[in-house]
């Protein structure tokens, strides 16, 4: 029997660790790549210009990584139900084979897919590689319904066997076997689409401070590798005002759009562990973050209400005031507060921002400050993150704003304190806030405190170059705790997690940490020192 193939990539942008696009190549007579996008939803979409070009370039390395091996990628313009039916046709496609995904639009559409194929007569092969785990072994492990605190989820984890370990790289040999012909206007018909052709004008793009693809994501995985292995052998992980730029070893894009492997991140890091440490078995924290990722992933996958806060079970129901004026201020970076404006700023202009910059920004739109639904910057996010993820982004947000998993809500970053302790300098803020630039450090992170003859001096008057900051912060977060306090003590059955058990956990968590810990991780730990009320 003739088998000819199509493999659908949508995340999971690579050739290594690639189980879906393994299962299309064997035996097959012939496999085709397959990319869809529909550039008139593209340009109206609220996907915002950085996370499109990283797609692109993505797509680019992909297809020059194909013609190495004499074929293509064909990016196809349309809707996924619209082509397949008419590509099953013309290509006699016999199997079509992608890779599982786990959130409920791509369930959806999946399923939607599934159905045509099985109409049409062709064979559906599908594949787990863009979490380390089933996740549905996860729920099933612990009694039908997805862990909501981190420690049950470790718990259940520890109990699981490893992940899977990465499958081969695709080889020359093998595309060679089934290569198609490739037509002479491939570029026409099937070529990676400009960012023009999606609507976007190049010209007016911000620099680059990411390249897509698999190929930039495995270099920058042995940089990272190398990092955490010279950090494990000579120097304690220290975080630093350069902590809070784009790094040259930054993975989250890569692994979002799987232009690397989560299973092959992990499994280089256990060799890693263990030519560092010798022997012993390595603690789970070694792989913190990737679990971090993994958990989100659990809580979202059957839960297709998890980006919303009304009928989301998991979510606790907050009377958020509804003020696009200040979510506006907000998200343009224009709070008056040097510290969230430089972290608005760079999110816009570079699409990545630092884990604790996050968590500032966060706290101070939600329960810190302004008292704004998380969903709002979740959507802020979603559009200028170059790493923004269905399950991590609301999983996150849900988090920080104490809407679900627990979160302690007595304490709210300060966002003068705060940015002074990640900035000591003030760089970072003159950097993003070029109006700022010639402020003292002393006043740099609260500058309407600066004399009248200190702003003269700086070119910069608070109210007339540089904004009034927009809330007073001692003022709004004591009233906003004392509003969470309310919402918390009328839930009942959140009585027995107080904030106390998260100081127990964060204590167990030092006791536990490994020599290969990340400067993130340490500063999980002594974050409690930068929360803060007021200065
Ligand atoms: P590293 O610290 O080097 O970690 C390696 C990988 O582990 C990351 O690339 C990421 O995939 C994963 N990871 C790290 N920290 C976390 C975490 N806390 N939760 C889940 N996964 C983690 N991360 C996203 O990937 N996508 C998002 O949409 C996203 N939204 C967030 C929203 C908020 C409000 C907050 C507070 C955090 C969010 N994060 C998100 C988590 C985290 O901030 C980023 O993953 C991290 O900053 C990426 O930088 P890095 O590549 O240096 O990660
Ligand atoms: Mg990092």
């Amino acid at each position: 029997m003739v088998v000819n193939s199509i493999h659908w990539f949508r995340k999971g942008l690579r050739l290594h660790d690639n189980p879906a696009l393994q299962a299309a190549i064997r035996d097959a007579d012939t496999v085709r790549c397959v990319y869809l996008l529909d550039p008139c939803f593209a340009g109206s979409s609220t996907v915002g210009i950085n996370r499109w070009r990283f797609l692109l370039q993505s797509l680019e390395d992909l297809d020059n990584s194909l013609r190495k091996f004499a074929s293509r990628l064909f990016v196809v313009r349309g809707q996924p139900t619209d082509i397949f039916p008419k590509l099953f046709k013309k290509w006699n496609i016999t199997r079509l084979t992608f890779e599982y995904d786990s959130e409920p639009f791509g369930k959806e559409r999946d399923a939607a897919i599934m159905k045509l194929a099985k109409k049409a007569g062709v064979e559906v092969i599908m594949k787990n590689s863009h979490t380390l785990y089933d996740l549905n072994k996860i729920i099933e492990l612990n009694g039908n319904s997805p862990p909501l605190t981190y420690k049950r989820f470790q718990t259940i984890i520890s109990k699981m066997a490893l992940p899977k370990k990465p499958v081969e790289t695709v080889t020359p040999e093998q595309m060679e076997r089934c290569r198609t012909n490739i037509s002479e206007n491939h570029n026409e018909k099937y070529g990676v689409p400009s960012l023009e052709e999606l609507g976007f004008s190049a010209r007016n793009a911000p620099p680059v401070m990411w390249h897509g693809g698999e190929s930039e994501a495995l270099s920058r995985l042995d940089k990272h590798l190398e990092r955490k292995a010279w950090v494990a052998n000579y120097e304690k992980p220290r975080m630093n005002a350069n902590s809070l730029l784009a790094s040259p070893t930054g993975l989250s894009p890569y692994l979002r759009f799987g232009c690397l492997s989560c299973r092959l991140f992990f499994y280089r890091l256990l060799e890693l562990y263990k030519t560092v440490k010798k022997n012993g078995t390595p603690p789970i924290s070694l792989y913190g973050q990737l679990f971090w990722r993994e958990f989100f992933y659990t809580a979202a996958t059957n839960n297709a209400r998890f980006d919303r806060m009304e009928r989301n079970p998991i979510c606790v129901q907050i009377p958020w005031d509804r003020n696009p004026e200040a979510l506006a201020k907000w998200a343009e970076g224009k709070t008056g507060y040097p510290w969230i404006d430089a972290v608005m700023t760079q999110l816009r202009q570079e699409g990545w921002i630092h884990h604790l910059a996050r968590h500032a920004v966060a706290c101070f739109l939600t329960r810190g400050d302004l008292w704004i639904s998380w969903e709002s910057g979740m959507k802020v996010f979603d559009e200028l993150l170059l790493d923004a993820d269905f399950s991590v982004n609301a999983g996150s947000w849900m988090w920080l704003s104490c809407s679900a998993f627990f979160q302690q809500f007595f304490h709210c970053y300060c966002p003068v304190g705060f940015g002074r302790r990640m900035d000591p300098s003030g760089d970072y803020i003159r950097r993003y806030l070029p109006h700022l630039k010639n402020y003292p450090t002393k006043y740099i992170f609260e500058p309407w405190t600066a004399p009248e003859s200190v702003q003269n001096e700086a070119r910069c008057i608070v109210g007339v170059h540089y904004p009034c900051p927009m809330v007073n912060h001692g003022e709004a977060s004591r009233l906003n705790v004392e509003r969470m306090k309310q919402i918390y003590q009328q839930l009942s059955h959140y009585q027995g997690l107080s904030p106390l058990n998260d100081s127990t956990s964060s204590k167990r968590r030092r006791e536990s940490s490994s020599s290969l810990e990340t400067e993130d991780e340490e500063l999980e730990r002594t974050k409690s020192k930068y929360l803060c009320i007021s200065e």
